[in-house]
C-alpha cells in the first residue's frame, strides 16, 4: 500500500478520496487554489499545499505545481478524482517518470479511450456493439454527405476529443449537414484543440445506460452492473439510478459479461465506465470513461463495494474485491446532483451558504464538501453535493428520496433542490418511463413522452 497519497482535486470528490485513504490508513495531502483555502478537503487532510491562483489552468491543472507538491510532501501516489487531470495520459506518464504512482488506468488506455474515434474502433474490435456511424473521422476530403446518407438522417456530428456534451451537433436533414460539420468542428477546435469529428446515427429516444467495470491490469476484470443516466440537461447528467428501471437481469448479465470480457482482453487497470445508448432492447457503445465517475455512489450502494477504496488498492497491486459470481445487486439507488443553480434557468448561483442541513436516516447518503458558512466559489463546477438514497426496491428508494429531499436545507444560494422535489413526484419518473430527451421536454413544459 502507498504511504501518502496526494489528491489532485477539490470539492466532494477530494473529500471522497480522503475518506478512502483514512480507512486504508494512508496519509493524505490536499492541494488547493487560493480560492479553496477554507475548503473541507484542505481542513481534513493531513497536509495541504497551495498550488496556485483560482483559475484551474494555474492550479488544479498545473502539473509542475502538483509535482512540486509531491516532492515537498513526499507523496508516493496521486489520485486525480474526476475532471481536471483524471483523463490526461501525459500526466500519468509524467508521474511515472518521477516515480509517482498515478491512481488510474495505464496511460495507453487513457489515451486510447480519450480519442472517441479510436475508442469506438477498439470497442468494435473487442466485440462491444457500437452506434452505427462513420468508420473513422470525417475530414474535408471525405464524402460526408455520402456517409451520412448511408447511415440515414438524422445524424449526429461528434468531436473525437469531445467531453461534457460539447462539440456535438445534430443534422436532421441533408440540408443541415454542412453547417453541423463546421459548427461541431470549430467548437471542438476551440474547446479541445482538436477539430476532428465523426458521424453517428442520431438515436431518437434512447436511454443512457452505463456499465461499471473494474480490472486488475493483469487480465482479471469484473462488471458491477449498470447505472441509468438518462435524465440529462444539455447532455449532462442530472439524476442517476441503478439498476435501470428497464433492464432485465438477463440483459444485465449479457452486456456486463461483454464489457468484462473486453476489459480482460485489454488488461484494463482500475475503475472504468463503458457508456451506451439503449434503444428497443439494443445497446450501442458511445464512449468509455477511464476514471471514477461522479455517479459512482449509485453502484457502491447497490453492490456494497467501495469503488474508490478498491481503486486505490488495485493501483497498489491488489486483487479485485470479488469474483463476478460474488457481485450481487442489492436493492435500488438514486443519486441527485444538487447544483448551486437557479432551478429554472440553471444560471450558476455561487455565494455563501447561510443555512445547511443535510438529510439523514436509513439509506440516505450525502457526498458533499460544503458546510454552513461555506462560500461556493465562482471558478469551478456548481455542485453543492450529491444526495444518494438506497432502498430495497425502487418504490422504497423513491419514498425515502422524497422524504430526504424535503428534509434537506441549503440557504443563501439558489439550488436545484426544487427541481428534484418536483421530479420525484412526476408520474414519468415514478414509472421509470423516461429517455435522454425527457428532462428537457419536461423543463420546456411539453408533455414528456
Ligand atoms: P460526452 O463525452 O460529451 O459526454 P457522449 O458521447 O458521452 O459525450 O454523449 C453524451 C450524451 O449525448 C449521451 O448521454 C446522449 O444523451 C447524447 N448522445 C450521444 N450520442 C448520441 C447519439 N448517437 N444519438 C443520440 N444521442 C446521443
Amino acid at each position: 500500500m502507498f504511504d501518502k497519497i496526494l489528491i489532485a482535486n477539490r470539492g466532494e470528490i477530494a473529500l471522497r478520496v480522503l475518506r478512502a485513504c483514512k480507512e486504508l490508513g494512508v496519509a493524505t495531502v490536499a492541494v488547493h487554489s487560493t480560492a479553496d483555502a477554507d475548503a473541507m478537503h484542505v481542513r481534513l487532510a493531513d497536509e495541504s499545499v497551495c498550488i496556485g491562483p483560482p483559475p484551474s489552468k494555474d492550479s488544479y491543472l498545473n502539473i509542475p505545481a502538483l509535482l512540486a507538491a509531491c516532492e515537498i510532501t513526499g507523496a508516493d501516489a496521486v489520485h486525480p478524482g474526476y475532471g481536471f487531470l483524471s483523463e490526461n495520459a501525459r500526466f500519468a506518464e509524467i508521474l511515472a517518470e518521477h516515480n509517482l504512482q498515478f491512481i488510474g488506468p495505464k496511460a495507453e488506455h487513457i489515451r486510447l479511450m480519450g480519442d472517441k474515434i479510436e475508442a469506438k474502433k477498439t470497442a468494435k474490435r473487442l466485440g462491444i456493439p457500437v452506434v452505427p456511424g462513420s468508420d473513422g473521422g470525417v475530414g474535408p476530403d471525405d464524402d460526408a454527405m455520402g456517409i451520412a446518407k448511408a447511415i440515414g438522417f438524422p445524424v449526429l456530428v461528434k468531436a473525437a476529443s469531445g467531453g461534457g456534451g460539447r462539440g456535438m451537433k445534430v443534422a436532421q436533414t441533408p440540408d443541415d449537414l454542412l453547417l453541423a460539420l463546421s459548427t461541431a468542428s470549430n467548437e471542438a477546435k476551440s474547446a479541445f484543440g482538436d477539430a476532428s469529428v465523426y458521424l453517428e446515427k442520431y438515436l431518437q429516444k434512447p436511454r443512457h445506460i452505463e456499465i461499471q467495470v473494474l480490472g486488475d491490469g493483469r487480465g482479471g476484470a469484473i462488471h458491477l452492473g449498470e447505472r441509468d443516466c438518462s435524465l440529462q440537461r444539455r447532455h449532462q447528467k442530472v439524476w442517476e439510478e441503478g439498476p435501470s428501471p428497464v433492464l432485465t437481469a438477463a440483459a444485465r448479465a449479457k452486456i456486463g459479461a461483454t464489457c468484462a470480457k473486453a476489459m480482460q482482453d485489454m488488461k484494463y487497470l482500475g475503475v472504468g465506465t463503458i457508456e451506451f445508448l439503449f434503444e428497443e432492447g439494443e445497446f450501442y457503445f458511445i464512449e468509455m470513461n477511464t476514471r471514477i465517475q461522479v455517479e459512482h455512489p449509485v453502484t457502491e450502494m447497490i453492490t456494497d463495494i467501495d469503488l474508490v477504496l478498491e481503486q486505490i488498492r488495485i493501483a497498489a497491486g491488489g486483487e479485485l474485491p470479488a469474483t463476478q459470481d460474488e457481485v450481487a445487486i442489492i436493492g435500488h439507488a438514486i443519486e441527485c446532483r444538487v447544483n448551486a443553480e437557479n432551478p429554472q434557468t440553471f444560471r450558476p448561483s455561487p455565494g455563501r451558504i447561510t443555512q445547511y442541513h443535510p438529510p439523514g436516516g436509513l439509506g440516505v447518503r450525502i457526498d458533499s464538501a460544503v458546510y454552513q458558512g461555506y462560500v461556493i466559489p465562482p471558478y469551478y463546477d456548481s455542485l453543492v453535493g450529491k444526495l444518494i438514497v438506497h432502498g430495497k426496491t425502487r418504490a422504497e428508494c423513491l419514498m425515502r428520496l422524497r422524504r430526504a429531499l424535503d428534509e434537506m436545507v441549503v440557504e443563501g444560494i439558489e439550488t436545484t433542490l426544487p427541481l428534484f422535489r418536483a421530479l420525484v413526484r412526476e408520474p414519468g419518473i415514478i414509472d421509470g418511463d423516461y429517455h435522454i430527451h425527457w428532462l428537457e421536454q419536461y423543463l420546456a413544459g411539453e408533455a414528456a413522452n
